[in-house]
């Protein structure tokens, strides 16, 4: 496969203009709900896409997903951008790594351009502490082969000039851990570029379905009940990010998530003067992430807002928190504006870490739990959970993210370098 070029002139377009088929052609067909599928999926965001996409081109499987509202209208579509795969233990580096040198070739697997920046993404260190936790996690990604790099202040220097490194701060920074090959992807190009690839394999997509119940006899599933009527289904997977908490209470089985507010924000456009990822966490729990958009942008995060939510909407201290971290950072952004600010919904389990598993039925499984860094699963966890639908038997790569490890006691407690990283 290649990636598609545009071919686009300012005459073809007039001509597709007034010829009336226009030009704004629709990614994926809109197709009709049938009575029943091999496998329906539940959620179009990322997650739910992805394995519907895998589902479909190496399992052969005839496929539904099923959406309550649009295509990328959850988190897949609000969350800022990151990817990477710095993580300390095994279960979770290696599927991270899985997933980013997926992202490496995404834009040709899909045939469409994801947009993925590889700028990397630095965790500042502010104390010897944070820097040996730092050392740490990143001597156990080297030894399984994954890139990343400790930085002293010169080396971050070099890397980060526009950081400033050795500025007099309220919190000086000491050093850095840099994975080079972490940075960005456009997040709604994966919602399209996935709903594009998997539609032409005959997936249908529907919107505006929203599943309210499961069918059953005995153990086994035998299709969902949604807003559309019935629908007869071999396998259920449900993908539905910060909802599976109530996914949870409609099947009966209290799952360990609590959901929560993580809000994002960004600026008004300014010329270009961030190349990379920056996370910044400073004592007192405070925290800001901040890259630079391809429009230029700011685009910054923190905190999750710290109680269950379903408003997202987000609380204007926590923001005012980011970009007080922002501004400590970079000094120039004083007096840049703030242009829009968002929230999403997210499942947090207490332990970190996602549950790909099945669910109270022989064919029912359950993807979630990703807290605030799923996006950046995608890739890996589409192919992983197809397996393990299509099977019936996880994938080693996904096996540490059983639910049963909440009851036997095996947790998996990493909370990554997102909103709240993990200080060791
Ligand atoms: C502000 C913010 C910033 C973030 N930043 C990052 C980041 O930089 N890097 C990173 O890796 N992760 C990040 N995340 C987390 C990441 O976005 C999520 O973990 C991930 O997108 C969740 O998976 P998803 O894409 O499948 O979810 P979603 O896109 O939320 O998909 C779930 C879908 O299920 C649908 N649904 C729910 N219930 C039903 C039902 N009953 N019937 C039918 N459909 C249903 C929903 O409408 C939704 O479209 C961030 C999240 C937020 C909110």
């Amino acid at each position: 496969m290649s990636i598609a070029t545009p071919r686009y002139s300012a005459w073809s377009l007039l001509r597709a203009r007034f010829a009336g088929d226009g030009y704004w052609r629709p990614l994926w067909t809109g197709r009709r709900l049938q009575s029943s599928y091999d496998v329906v999926v539940v959620g179009a965001g990322g997650h739910g896409l992805a394995t519907a996409y895998h589902l479909a081109r190496d399992h052969g499987l005839r496929v539904a997903v099923l959406e309550k509202r649009l295509v990328g209208y959850g988190n897949v579509g609000r969350n800022t951008t990151i990817v990477r795969s710095n993580y300390l233990l095994p279960e979770n580096h290696y599927f991270y790594e899985d997933s980013l040198r997926r992202w490496e070739t995404l834009s040709r697997d899909l045939n469409y351009n994801v947009m993925y920046s590889p700028r990397g993404v630095v965790d500042l260190a502010l104390s010897d502490d944070d820097l040996a936790g730092m050392a740490r996690r990143g001597n156990a990604m080297r030894l399984a082969g994954i890139d990343c790099e400790l930085l002293d202040l010169g080396a971050l220097e070099r890397f980060c000039p526009e950081l400033e490194p050795r500025r007099e701060r309220r919190f000086p920074i000491v050093g850095a851990l840099v994975q080079r090959r972490g940075g960005t992807v456009r997040h709604d190009a994966v919602a399209w570029g996935y709903a594009r690839a998997a539609s032409a394999l005959g997936v249908d997509i529907i919107e505006d379905c929203e599943v309210t119940g499961v069918h059953s006899t005995g153990s086994v599933a035998t299709g969902v009940e949604t807003s559309r009527g019935r629908v007869r289904a071999e396998r259920i997977l449900f993908a539905t990010a910060g909802h599976t908490g109530l996914i949870g209470r409609m099947l009966g089985v209290p799952l360990p998530v609590e959901t929560h507010l993580l809000q994002a924000m960004v600026s008004e456009p300014i010329k270009p003067f961030l190349h990379t990822v920056v996370v910044y966490v400073f004592p007192g729990h405070g925290e800001t992430y901040i890259c630079q958009s391809d429009r230029g942008g700011l685009v910054m995060g923190g905190h999750l807002d710290g109680f269950p939510s379903y408003t997202r909407e987000g609380r204007w201290d926590r923001l005012e928190e980011v970009v007080e971290g922002a501004v400590e950072l970079f000094p120039s952004v004083g007096g840049v504006r703030i242009l829009r600010q968002w929230a999403g919904t997210n499942d947090m389990t207490m332990d970190g870490s996602p549950i790909i598993d099945r669910l109270r039925y022989d064919n029912v499984y359950v993807n979630a739990g990703w807290c605030y860094g799923g996006f950046k699963a995608i890739p890996a966890s589409g192919a992983a959970c197809a397996t393990l639908v299509a099977t019936g038997t996880a994938p080693d790569l996904i096996r540490g993210f059983r639910l049963s490890r909440f009851a036997t006691g095996h947790l998996l407690d990493e909370r990554g370098g997102g909103p709240f990283p993990v200080r060791l």
